[in-house]
């Protein structure tokens, strides 16, 4: 039986023993068969502005268990109407996307296919936003950071992602904080994301 720890979105490549990881990569970056990595990629909202061959990322989509982290941000100087058409682009896949959102949540809900298909990574804390988001039936995904502010009655554990997105805190950090927020053991909320991750990013296993 698996005992591992599921990172939901993380950019750090180093493999780890009893961890298994959704790794975000640049477009373009040739991917490696790695035990315990998979891999979401695309274009990241503060690259919207660029020019950009999407042709790239088709080319990768056979090795993508995911696409992102794709989404909008309203504070990162890029005209949001070059994110829109950037986002929008992604829409076009069945494939599980992993959402970047600043102060975007009602222009991400409105686009969005298929809710469920997503995942909001450093998903917003705020209640109306974020109960919109879980009232839809996305998942959310949290660091370290994201639950000292949140309140765990707002979030079922079947929609709950854990994260270290680019900060060097063990994953198995996260859960242990997470844990106690929701008063349930570590093994319980292991068993959970394995769950979560292997539904959502649809794995076998
Ligand atoms: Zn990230």
């Amino acid at each position: 039986m698996s005992t591992c720890f599921y990172d939901f979105h993380t950019h750090n490549p180093t493999p780890t023993p009893g961890i298994v990881k959704m790794l975000c990569v640049d477009p373009g970056v040739a991917l490696n068969d790695v035990d315990g990595i998979f891999y979401s990629s695309g274009i990241h909202p503060w690259r919207a502005g660029e020019n950009f061959d999407m042709s790239v990322l088709q080319k990768m989509l056979p090795h993508l268990s995911a696409i992102g982290e794709i989404g909008l941000d309203r504070l990162c100087g890029v005209p949001l109407q070059h994110q829109l058409e950037t986002f929008s682009k992604h829409l076009i896949w069945q494939k599980p996307l992993i959402i970047h959102n600043v102060r975007c949540t009602s222009e991400i809900l409105q686009r969005l296919p298929e809710p469920m298909l997503a995942l909001w990574h450093r998903a917003p804390v705020k209640r109306s936003s974020l109960s919109r988001i879980i009232e839809r039936g996305s998942m959310v995904s949290f660091s370290l950071e994201g639950l000292r502010f949140l309140n765990p009655a707002l979030v079922p554990l079947s929609q709950l992602g854990l994260e270290t997105d680019d900060s060097s805190v063990p994953i198995q950090e996260i859960y242990e904080a997470a844990a106690k927020l929701w008063q349930v053991s570590l093994e319980d909320l292991r068993c959970q994301l394995e769950q979560n991750f292997m539904r959502f990013y649809t794995l076998s296993g």
